[in-house]
């Protein structure tokens, strides 16, 4: 079978990966995460939204290939290259001893290229986070926000296809927070590539993602699929209107049943 046969496009938009009834058990006890379908394409913004412990974290790291599933399959529909994927941690996991700008070379610097061979990559993704005159700057110097806008530049430099967003605001307070979202998205337009984004704000999910996969715990699952049909750019205007309450009530709602069963 041709590969290209795999994977019907949906929405008009070029799929990127395919994820078919993945599992994942640890130590054969655990399901961590059961029976996981999910089609991811090209310019998605896609949130994995649920309580704590339904999987999220464990899903993203079967993409990111950082594990392998018990049973089922994941497929990048090209294949994936080298560079296509950036990850964003909840913590910003930079280096203490090197500058922002070292640490924003590190992709680069593991696959072998020196600093000055990459320097524009580097200092345009600290440009697109507005960080370009940081770039000297130790991590201690930055506040939480800051440091994580390096993280994010970290995950983006090599201009990945996919990038993977594990709760990378959970831990900021709520005014950066949505200044970091605001942010994402603008950056977003401008790379044009995929996110999938793992939160477990309802509020969030709805602000960013044009799809909402709603999961519940024990066993990790979808219980729920959204569509957020309000088109971008989205600024915080968005925050205001009745479409955002519709599709944040809808979200409560899925996320309620989700921990009702997991109870
Ligand atoms: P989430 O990110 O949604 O909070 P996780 O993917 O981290 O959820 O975890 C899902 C379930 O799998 C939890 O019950 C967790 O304790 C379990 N789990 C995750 N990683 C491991 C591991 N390496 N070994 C054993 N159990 C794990
Ligand atoms: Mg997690």
């Amino acid at each position: 079978m041709n590969r290209k046969d795999l994977i019907p496009p949906l929405g008009g938009r070029a799929p990127l990966l395919r994820m078919r009834n993945v599992e994942k058990t640890f130590g054969g006890q655990v399901t961590a995460l059961k029976d996981l379908s999910l089609a991811i394409n090209q310019g998605d913004f896609v949130s994995l939204l649920g309580p704590s412990g339904c999987g999220k974290s464990t899903a993203l790291r079967l993409i990111a290939g950082l594990m392998q599933p018990t049973s089922g399959s994941i497929d990048w529909q090209d294949g994936r290259g080298e560079g296509d994927l950036g990850v964003v941690f909840q913590e910003p996991t930079l280096m203490p001893w090197a500058r922002v700008k070292d640490n924003v070379w590190l992709p680069y610097r593991l696959r072998g290229k020196s600093y000055s061979s990459v320097k524009d990559e580097v200092i345009e993704a600290l440009r697109l986070v507005g960080l370009e005159k940081f770039q000297n700057a130790f991590p201690r110097e930055l506040s939480g926000g800051m440091k994580m806008r390096v993280s994010i530049a970290r995950a983006m430099v090599t201009k990945p296809r996919l990038i993977l967003m594990d709760e990378p605001f959970a831990a900021l307070d709520e005014i950066t927070r949505h200044k970091l979202n605001r942010d994402l998205l603008s950056l977003r337009e401008k790379i044009g590539c995929t996110v999938i984004f793992v939160t477990h704000s309802v509020f969030e999910s709805v602000f960013l993602s044009d799809r909402i996969v709603v999961m519940a715990a024990r066993p990790g699952r979808v219980i729920a699929e959204l569509e957020v049909d309000a088109a971008y750019p989205r600024d915080d205007s968005f925050r205001t209107t009745e479409s955002y309450a519709s599709h944040a009530r809808r979200a409560s709602e899925a996320l309620h049943d989700a921990m009702g069963e997991a109870a």
